[in-house]
Order: structure tokens, then C-alpha cells, then sequence
């Protein structure tokens, strides 16, 4: 190790900055954001910079007199001599120094850091490779969200009375690894406090409380794993067990925590691995064992997802969950097969139908669906898409109404086929497209000709009217 990281308090402290560049900038707005007193030292200080409050503007050459009182120093100046002599100056009194990208004229390095006040990283390649230290910070930007600001906060707000309330310092320890990885901090970051207290202040009534089972209902969009939410993925690493079904793609399946049991609950039409109800009554005896269940859905697992009659029954058992929402196969299948939802000129609304054939009918209010301007997305309509074809030219639609059939968009094998109301039924049955596929109507598939954008790594197939 050739530097000893720590984090300086440098509040109300008279700070050093030679130069009045954008880096002597960036410097000195790190070092008012840390609560110090800025002094600037250039034979040219921009108004904007000198004009902030807690800023000394000097405007002059550097000179050893500009170092009296002052805590540390950065040297930001385009003057090799300049900086050198910074350098020897300080350090000739013991001052701190950093001399921006030249290492060698350094007392202490500046870290890249990231900020989630109270909660700071500080990391650096000790000048080896500032860019592998910016890849690694764009990395932990995207693991740790903005909103641990708020929960490194709310934990301090309870230190105290954790201490008081559990003295024995391991179970404290459980409890805080509890707290801070559970539903307590979920409902932190999602920003409700008020819930995230109480059941703090229930877990620290009652140790029994501290380890609770919980379900995560969560959307694991329509196939890209590209397209989770980061609040999914961090959930996908948290948990226990993981319980999945037949939408969910493998790679998505690949991503939650290695360790964690996998659960497959099936379903595809006709063929219910299990039923809807036992798998209700699985996520509880799970939850009731302790276990941090995710329960992973195709898409949102609020549309067309069965995902509230799996809350009710949780909600029943007392159990804690929380639902995350993720990119429902409409919005994710149509924006990769370049299909935008509305238009000005094509679509002012949209509606989401399911298609499923009951008795070998489609229960459906076809007056509603059949009107122009309209985009309308079914879900689970393959097997009923002649009689949906039929009914919205009987209702009133022109028979040359665009429809397209999405097979599993967003993945590898996404592929487009497109028609009329009038033809899609027939061109379907030659062309066999294969589950999942999202049938969408209206005139906006029509645009798609200009609007088609895919993933280099789609190889897609379409096959046009
Ligand atoms: N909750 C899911 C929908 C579940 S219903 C969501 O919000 O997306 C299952 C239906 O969703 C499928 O029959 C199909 O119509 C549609 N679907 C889901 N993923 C799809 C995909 N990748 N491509 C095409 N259709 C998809």
C-alpha cells in the first residue's frame, strides 16, 4: 500500500488553490462541497468562481506568503515551475499537497469518489490509471443508487437506540445486516421513512422479529436482461430461493445469487407446472421459513401477471413484500421491434388486451378496441388471432388495418411478422411464430419500416404483407 486512505475533515479550514483554470474549479468546488474555506491564487480568477460565498479570490502570482494559515493546498496551474514550487513550499512547512497529474510533486493523492452523503467512496489507482479508476467508479455508480444517501442517514438516525436496545454486539449485528438489507431499506430507498421506522422500531421490540422471510414480486421485463431495473438486480442478489416461471429468460434466471435455490413453477398455456394457488401457498411456507423469496415474473407482474393475487395471499399471511414494477412485454417488445405505441399522426391512446380464448372465445369489448387512431397490444392472443381479426373488421376497423405479431422480443430470437387484418391470420400459419408474441394493431406498425432499430446482436428475421 503506498498511501494511507482516509477521509480529512477540512470544515471552516482555510484551503489552498493555485490556479484559476476549470480544474482549479472543479478543486475548489470539491473542497467548498467538504464545508471548507477556499483560498485562490491565479493572475486570473473567473467572476463566477470569485464571487462564491467562502472563496478568497487573490489575484496574483503565487507567491510563499499565500500559505500562511492554510490547511492543505492543491496546485491546478498549467506551470510545471509553478507547481513545483507550490510543492516544495508547503511541504517545507508540513502542509499537505496535491499537485493535479504529477503524482511525484504530491503529498496525498485525490481519490475519485463517490458521493452518497453520509456514505462516501473514495477509491484510486494510486496514479497508475486514472481512466480504469473512472470505469470502476461508473461500476459502483450503478450498484450503489443515489437514494443510500438517504438510507446510510436513516441507519445513523437509529444508531443510538440500536445500541441501547441490543447490547449484545453480534446480534446487533445481525439485526443492522437485516435492517439494512431487507424490506426496512427498500422502503428507504423507495423513499416511504415512515413504514421503513415503524418496522424498525418493531424489530428492535422484539428480537424474534429480526430475521422475517420476505417476498420480492419482481418484473423481470420481457427478455433482455438489459432491460431489468437496478432495484431487480439488487434484489436478484440478495435472495434465498428464487421462484421463476416460463417467461423469465434463462440469462435473467443465470443473474440472481448463485447460491439461491431455483424454484421453476412453469406455466405455459395449458400446461400449469403448478397452479396458480399453490404457487400463492409456496411463496408463504417459504417466507414462514425465513427466506428471502424473489419471485421473478415475465414482464411487470402487474399486467396480465397474476402478480396482485399473489400479494392479496401474502398480505393474508402477514408476510413481507414489496412489488417492483419492470418493462411489461408492450412497451419492451415494441420498442425493439420499432414500433412506437403512440404517434401523433397514428395512435393518441393505447390499450392493453388479453387475447386468451376462453372456451374458444375471445370475451372481449370489441366497440372499445375497434375505433381508429387506436393502438391496441394483445397479449395471449396467437392461438385466438382469427377471431381477433375478424371481430375488429366486423366492429368496424378496415381490413386493411397493420397488424404485426412480435415473437419474443427483445431476445436473440425476436422476429416480426407483419400484415393486414385481413392477411396476418394466414401469413401466421405458414410462418408458425413461437412463444411468447405480442400481437399489435393499429397504424403505427406501419412505422416501423423507419423506425427499426435493433441490438447488433439481434439477428432478426421479418417477413413483411
Ligand atoms: N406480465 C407480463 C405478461 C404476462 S402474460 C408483461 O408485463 O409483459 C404473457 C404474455 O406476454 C405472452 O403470451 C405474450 O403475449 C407477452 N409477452 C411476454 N414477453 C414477451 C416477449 N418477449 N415477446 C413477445 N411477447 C411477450
Amino acid at each position: 500500500m503506498d498511501y494511507l486512505p482516509i477521509f480529512v475533515s477540512v470544515k471552516n479550514k482555510l484551503c489552498l488553490v493555485v490556479g484559476g483554470g476549470e480544474v482549479a474549479k472543479r478543486k475548489a468546488g470539491v473542497l467548498l462541497g467538504a464545508g471548507a474555506r477556499v483560498r485562490i491564487v491565479a493572475p486570473e480568477i473567473e467572476p463566477s468562481l470569485a464571487d462564491l460565498p467562502h472563496v478568497e479570490a487573490i489575484v496574483a502570482r503565487f507567491e510563499a506568503q499565500h500559505l500562511e494559515g492554510v490547511t492543505l493546498v492543491i496546485a491546478a496551474t498549467n506551470n510545471r515551475a509553478v507547481n513545483l514550487q507550490v510543492s516544495e513550499l508547503a511541504q517545507a512547512r508540513n502542509i499537505q499537497v496535491n499537485v493535479v497529474d504529477d503524482p511525484g510533486l504530491c503529498s496525498f493523492i485525490m481519490p475519485a469518489i463517490l458521493d452518497r452523503s453520509p456514505l462516501m467512496v473514495a477509491f484510486s489507482s494510486g496514479g497508475a490509471s486514472p481512466v480504469l479508476t473512472r470505469m470502476m467508479r461508473g461500476k459502483l455508480e450503478s450498484i450503489i443508487p443515489q437514494s443510500y444517501s438517504r438510507l446510510a442517514a436513516f441507519a445513523e438516525r437509529f444508531r443510538e437506540l440500536a445500541k441501547r436496545r441490543i447490547t449484545n454486539p453480534a446480534k446487533r449485528r445481525i439485526f443492522w445486516e437485516n435492517a439494512l438489507e431487507g424490506v426496512v431499506a427498500e422502503k428507504v430507498l423507495a423513499g416511504d421513512e415512515d413504514s421503513a421506522e415503524a418496522m424498525l422500531q418493531q424489530m428492535l421490540e422484539n428480537e424474534d422479529n429480526i430475521r422475517r422471510g420476505e417476498v420480492y414480486l419482481v418484473g423481470a421485463g420481457p427478455g433482455d436482461p438489459d432491460l431489468l431495473t437496478f432495484r431487480a438486480l439488487r434484489l436478484m442478489q440478495k435472495a434465498d430461493v428464487v421462484v421463476y416461471d416460463n417467461l423469465v429468460s434463462k440469462p435473467i434466471v443465470e443473474m440472481a445469487r448463485r447460491e439461491a435455490q431455483r424454484i421453476f413453477v412453469g406455466k405455459k398455456r395449458a400446461d400449469h407446472t403448478m397452479r396458480q394457488e399453490e404457487i400463492n401457498e409456496l411463496l408463504v411456507r417459504l417466507a414462514k421459513e425465513g427466506k428471502r423469496v424473489l419471485r421473478l415474473k415475465g414482464g411487470d407482474p402487474f399486467i396480465f401477471g397474476r402478480g396482485g393475487e399473489e400479494i392479496e395471499t401474502l398480505a393474508e399471511h402477514g408476510i413481507l413484500f414489496q412489488v417492483v414494477p419492470g418493462i411489461t412485454a408492450a412497451s419492451g417488445v415494441s420498442a425493439y421491434a420499432g414500433i412506437p405505441l403512440t404517434h401523433r399522426d397514428h395512435a393518441q391512446s393505447c390499450i392493453f388486451v388479453t387475447g386468451h380464448l376462453k372456451d374458444g372465445s375471445m370475451n372481449l369489448d370489441w366497440d372499445a378496441l375497434a375505433r381508429p387512431k387506436q393502438t391496441v397490444v394483445v397479449y395471449m392472443g396467437l392461438h385466438g388471432l382469427e377471431i381477433l381479426c375478424a371481430e375488429l373488421i366486423n366492429h368496424g376497423l378496415p381490413d386493411t388495418t397493420p397488424i404485426a405479431i412480435v415473437q419474443q422480443g427483445t431476445t436473440q430470437n425476436q422476429r416480426v411478422i407483419t400484415g393486414t387484418l385481413a392477411t396476418l391470420p394466414g401469413i401466421a400459419q405458414i410462418e408458425k411464430p413461437q412463444a411468447p408474441t405480442l400481437i399489435i394493431v393499429g397504424g403505427v406498425v406501419t412505422l416501423r419500416k423507419k423506425l427499426a432499430w435493433f441490438k447488433p446482436k439481434l439477428s432478426e428475421k421479418s417477413v413483411s404483407e
